[in-house]
């Protein structure tokens, strides 16, 4: 049987934060009366319905950005879609007050939720886009297919709103399974074990999600003994200092967007201490106690491998041999694990692989990757008449704030919706590009 083929005016691809945020923005645009309400927009989303990362909604986290970082305020203080409208809602505003710490991620998670069944957007969910196709006319890339098992949808305005794609090291892709796993399938994972979790883990990564799952695993079982291994000494802080956290400000993102492709890249690496690779101080403070502790009871639940890097990895009847090499002596030790967490963080493609069937419509800097104007707008030849955002996947060109962070979400959002809401001939076809 053929799939139905529908039509619409404008189409998102993943209905996340940044998808979300999106839809707020019609939606303000609508209550105040803007042509830019009208706007058709559709949303497909590969998920059954909306939570923030649910696979690491562990009790004891909480959000490190600022509330009003939300998915509107930046934007429109005044729109009711707000964190503050959230917890006005919920009967909580003064007591989230007292609290004195920042919100949760289960809260983060159930104020996202709150807005995407308040926001009248059009959303399909529990339908995965499998492949963007062109659509020729004349010789010209007239419109795009969104390939879903659902059906397909045609539209000349895309956005992809889609998140970053996990990072996996390449030789743990053969290992994929069960038992070596990625943080974004860490809960699912850990519940199909019922009763017979694995005792010996191996914890790779140096990040929140590392520590949160170093954690999580002792906590849900003493009797585990858990490997961390890390290039540097250990754990080490998250760049906490306000100065360095302007990268997060908007007028970065036009600092960042004005630099050549090179100077973009030293940028990016510089800036990476903010986000990458650190974690809280309360947890810096929770892993050292473990071990402290742990030292007076005459246990090691967590054994922190400083200075080691993982050189090879290799399964043996079940288990798995892991060679660990000392960063400076380079010698060789091998621990024997039952089971692999890879907190090894997200990626951004030069070029997502949802884009990859328009290549010869998209234009590409000197590195490569795709060209992406200041308004997030994606350069096509002009042989394209099919108008392409990224929400989310830029930080390439717009710096560490478009590198999975809700700082420049709201604002974003804005200027796609504005661009989106403009007729299709009146926004030059090949934004101006500063690369
Ligand atoms: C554990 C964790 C904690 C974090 N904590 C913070 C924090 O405290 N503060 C902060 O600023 N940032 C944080 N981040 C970064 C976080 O990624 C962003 O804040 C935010 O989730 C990004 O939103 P997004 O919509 O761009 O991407 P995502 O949240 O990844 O959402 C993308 C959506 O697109 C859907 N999708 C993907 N592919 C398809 C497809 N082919 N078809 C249809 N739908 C698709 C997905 O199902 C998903 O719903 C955290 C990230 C993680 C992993």
């Amino acid at each position: 049987m053929s799939l139905p083929t529908f039509h619409a005016d404008a189409l998102c691809i993943g209905f996340g934060p940044a998808g979300i945020a999106l839809a707020c923005a019609i939606e303000d645009a609508r209550e105040q009366g803007l042509p830019l309400g009208r706007l058709d927009l559709r949303f497909l989303e590969a998920a059954a319905d909306t939570q923030w990362h649910r696979e690491l909604l562990l009790d004891g986290t909480d959000i490190n950005h600022h509330v009003f970082r939300d998915l509107v305020t930046p934007r429109n203080p005044r729109s009711r879609f707000s964190f503050a409208m959230y917890l006005k809602d919920k009967g909580r505003m003064f007591d989230f007050g007292l609290l004195g710490r920042p919100a949760s991620r289960h809260e983060w998670s159930d104020y996202v939720a709150w807005v995407s069944r308040q926001v009248n957007a059009r959303t399909q969910f529990d339908t995965p886009v499998a492949e963007v196709l062109p659509v020729l006319r004349d010789g010209q890339l007239s419109a795009v297919q969104v390939e879903t098992a659902q059906g397909r949808f045609s539209t000349r305005n895309l956005v992809l709103s889609c998140g970053s794609a996990v990072n996996v090291p390449e030789a743990f892709v053969p290992l994929l399974g069960p038992r070596v796993f990625h943080t974004s399938e860490f809960l699912t994972r850990l519940q199909a074990f019922g009763s017979q979790a694995p005792k010996r883990w191996l914890v790779l990564g140096s990040g929140q999600s590392a520590s949160e799952s170093v954690l999580e695993l002792i906590a849900r079982d003493p009797g585990v003994q858990v490997h961390s291994v890390h290039r540097g000494a250990g754990f080490k802080l998250t760049q906490l200092g306000q100065f360095p956290n302007r990268v997060f400000g908007p007028e970065h993102v036009d600092y960042f967007h004005s630099l050549d492709s090179q100077a973009r890249q030293r940028f990016l690496d510089y800036s990476r201490a903010t986000n990458y690779a650190g974690i809280d101080p309360d947890e810096s403070q929770k892993l050292f106690s473990l071990l402290y502790e742990d030292s007076i009871a005459g246990r090691q639940r967590l054994r922190s491998w400083g200075y080691h890097q993982v050189s090879a990895v290799r399964e043996e009847a079940g288990s798995y041999q892991v060679t660990l090499t000392d960063s400076f002596s380079q010698r060789n030790q091998t621990i024997t694990v039952d089971a692999i967490v890879l907190a090894t963080g997200y990626r951004q493609y030069p070029v997502p692989p949802l884009l990859a069937n328009l290549q010869p419509w998209l234009r590409s800097g000197a590195d490569g990757g795709l060209l992406i104007d200041r308004d997030y707008r994606i350069a096509t030849a002009d042989d394209c008449l099919v108008r392409l955002w990224s929400n989310g996947l830029s930080e390439r060109s717009h710096g560490i704030s478009d590198s999975q962070s809700f700082s420049m979400m709201a604002l974003r959002a804005g200027r796609i919706a504005e661009a989106l809401g403009q007729p299709i001939h009146a926004v030059a076809r090949t934004a101006a590009l500063s690369e």
